[in-house]
C-alpha cells in the first residue's frame, strides 16, 4: 500500500468514527499502527471533534494523593514494587490525607484520587476498615468526589467504599493479554482484576481501567485492550507511556515515543468517544500536557500539591516541588488550546448522568 493509500484508509476510519460508527478491531489496529505525523494529525483532529461533541471545550482536573507507597506486589514495571530499595516509602496519616485533600479541593480540582499500593498493613492485615474510614473522612471534610485506587479488594469492601462516599474505583489492567499480564504483574490473577472492576460497577461506583504502552505489547494487544474496555463499560480509560524505573526488572526497556502515546490516546477517543480520558502529568510533567490534550484527552490527572511530601507513581518527583503540577500550572496550558476548566457543577452533573440506571433510581 502506498503512503497516499494508507493516508486515505486512516482518513476513512476516522470519518466513520466521527460519524458515530462503532470501530471494528482491524480498524482500531490500523489506527494504532500509525507512525507518520500526517496520518496521526487526522486521528487527532477526529479525536478533538468527538471530545468537543461529548464534552464541549471543558476539562476536568483530578488531584492525586499517593498516601501509601508500600506494596506487597512485585509488578515488573513499577518503581514501588516490593523489595525495590530505590523507591521512597511512606504512609500518610488519615489527618495528613484529609489536610492534603482539603488543600487540593480548595485549589479547584474536581476530584481527589486516593491511591496506595497493595499495602500489607491493609491488604494482609485485613484492615480495609482503615481505607473505608479514610474515604468517609475525606468525603465528609472535603466535599468533592473521591476516587480510590487500592488494588484488588474484596467485594464487600467495594460496597463499603461506595457506602462511605467513594465515587470511583480505579484498577488498571495494564494489558488485556493474559500472557503479557503474567509478565507485568507476576503472581496476580488476571480474571480477579477484571472482575474487581465489574463488581465495582455493580456496587454503583464508576470504574477506571488503563493500559501501559511500551511494555512488550503488539498493536493487536492494544486493540484488544480498547475493545475490552469499551465492552466492560468503565467510564474512564487511560493509556500511560511506560517510564523505565530504577531498581526494576524493566529498567532497561525504552520508553515509547510521545507520538505513539498520543496515537493510542486519540484512538481511544475514536473508539470510546463519551468516556473520560486523562492526560496524565505523571509521565513527563507539564511538558507533554498540551500534546495529550491535542490527542483528545479531557481530564488532567496527577495534580499534586508542592511541599506535601507526596510522590507520583511513574515520575516520583518531576514538577512536584516546583509547583507545576497544580491547578494554576495546568490552567496556563488550556487557554492556547481553546479549552478551560469545567465548573464543579459540570463535573457533578456528568457523574450523576453516567451512574448505572439502577443506582440513579436508588439515589
Ligand atoms: S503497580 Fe501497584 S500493585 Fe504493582 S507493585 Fe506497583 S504499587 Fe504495587
Amino acid at each position: 500500500m502506498t503512503r497516499r493509500q494508507r493516508c486515505r484508509e486512516v482518513e476513512a476510519i476516522v470519518d466513520r468514527a466521527v460519524a458515530g460508527e462503532r470501530l471494528r478491531v482491524p480498524e482500531i489496529e490500523t489506527l494504532l499502527e500509525v507512525e507518520q505525523p500526517d496520518e496521526a494529525a487526522l486521528i487527532f483532529d477526529g479525536a478533538q471533534r468527538l471530545r468537543e461533541r461529548h464534552f464541549g471545550r471543558k476539562v476536568f482536573l483530578y488531584g492525586f494523593v499517593y498516601f501509601s507507597t508500600y506494596c506487597r506486589n512485585r509488578c515488573t514495571f513499577c518503581f514501588y514494587r516490593h523489595g525495590n530499595d530505590a523507591s521512597p516509602r511512606y504512609r500518610k496519616t488519615a489527618a495528613e490525607v484529609v489536610e492534603i485533600a482539603r488543600g487540593l479541593a480548595g485549589s479547584g480540582v474536581h476530584l481527589v484520587d486516593l491511591t496506595l499500593g497493595e499495602d500489607p498493613e491493609i491488604h494482609e492485615a485485613g484492615r480495609f476498615d482503615h481505607l473505608v474510614e479514610l474515604v468517609a473522612d475525606v468525603r465528609r471534610a472535603v466535599g468533592v468526589p473521591v476516587m480510590v485506587s487500592p488494588g484488588v479488594v474484596p467485594d464487600a469492601v467495594l460496597e463499603q467504599l461506595a457506602a462511605a462516599g467513594a465515587d470511583w474505583y480505579a484498577c488498571y489492567q495494564e494489558t488485556h493479554s493474559p500472557q503479557l499480564f503474567r509478565k507485568l504483574r507476576p503472581g496476580q490473577d488476571f480474571a480477579e482484576r477484571v472482575g474487581a472492576r465489574s463488581r465495582a460497577l455493580g456496587a454503583g461506583l464508576h470504574a477506571e481501567d488503563g493500559i501501559l504502552l511500551g511494555v512488550g505489547e503488539t498493536a493487536a494487544d492494544r486493540a484488544r485492550s480498547l475493545v475490552t474496555m469499551r465492552a466492560q463499560g468503565v467510564q474512564q480509560v487511560r493509556v500511560m507511556g511506560f517510564v523505565p524505573q530504577e531498581g526494576t526488572p524493566m529498567s532497561g526497556f525504552d520508553a515509547p515515543t510521545l507520538l505513539a502515546e498520543m496515537v493510542t490516546l486519540a484512538t481511544m477517543r475514536l473508539t470510546m468517544p463519551d468516556r473520560l480520558i486523562p492526560a496524565s502529568l505523571d509521565i513527563d510533567g507539564l511538558r507533554g500536557l498540551e500534546a495529550r490534550l491535542r490527542a483528545g484527552a479531557n481530564v488532567v490527572t496527577s495534580i499534586i500539591p508542592p511541599a506535601s511530601g507526596l510522590a507520583g507513581v511513574s515520575q516520583s518527583k518531576l514538577d512536584i516541588d516546583e509547583g507545576f503540577r497544580t491547578v494554576a500550572g495546568v490552567e496556563r496550558h488550556l487557554a492556547p488550546l481553546g479549552l478551560s476548566v469545567a465548573s464543579a457543577e459540570e463535573y457533578e452533573d456528568w457523574l450523576s448522568g453516567t451512574r448505572a440506571p439502577a443506582i440513579r433510581a436508588r439515589a
